[in-house]
């Protein structure tokens, strides 16, 4: 039977957007029956999600039981050059692309955007919502499946970068180049802001990593 509370949503939805907001976070063990429990959804939907995001490697084994996967160094690396590639050419296509509505909204996000720039998990969640604008936005289906691909496996970052100091403000400044770039319909130029944004926030996570590295020893 359905939860009331999630009346449209499967176990695998669910599962995966707790670890999106990370509820559940890199390493945790994900057990059936308190999925179950925690969902109101049966256990048979949950075993099958598991296996399903086991299959995608978001979930790994620890022996007999499943965590949640982690990216190593140079995974992390790969992930970011695919996302600064794909999501540059869903700006370059944007700014061929989109209709004048888009362009409007990504102008109204940026507007209110500004109003989080003190809760980093707000702007984190404001954050995907603006690059997914962005990917609607570049009229192509097959990049916005790819797109979604490498968002979750974003998911398996345990912090967002968006909570480094002066990250806040940083994305701002650089989501309201690229929305310039896509509203002049200049391809090269918000391929070219986009691909460098998500460059300095590698920059920054690889510094997040490096400090929390440092803090462990
Ligand atoms: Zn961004």
């Amino acid at each position: 039977m359905q939860d009331p509370r999630h009346p449209q949503k499967d176990a695998y939805a669910l599962i995966l957007e707790a670890i999106d907001s990370h509820l559940y976070k890199p390493g945790d063990r994900l057990v059936e029956s308190e999925l179950a429990e925690r969902f109101g959804v049966s256990r048979t939907p949950i075993r099958e999600a598991l296996q399903r995001l086991e299959t995608q490697s978001l979930l790994t084994r620890d022996g007999r039981s499943l965590i949640v996967a982690s990216l190593d160094h140079s995974q992390l690396a790969e992930l970011y050059v695919v996302r600064g590639e794909l999501e540059g050419l869903a700006a370059r296509l944007a700014a061929r692309h989109a209709a004048p509505e888009e362009v409007k909204v990504l102008q109204d996000m940026l507007r209110a955007d500004k109003k989080l720039i003190t809760d980093p998990a707000a702007l984190s969640r404001a954050n995907r919502r603006f690059h997914k604008q962005i990917h609607l936005a570049s009229h192509n289906r097959f990049l916005v499946q790819q797109l979604d691909l490498v968002h979750r496996s974003m998911a398996l970052l345990a912090t967002t970068s968006l909570a480094a100091e002066g990250r806040g403000a940083q994305t701002l400044q650089e989501h309201a180049q690229i929305v310039q770039a896509i509203a002049a319909g200049d391809g090269d130029a918000a391929y070219r802001a986009l691909r460098d944004h998500i460059s300095a926030a590698f920059i920054t996570r690889l510094k997040l990593d490096a400090a929390a590295v440092e803090a462990a020893e």
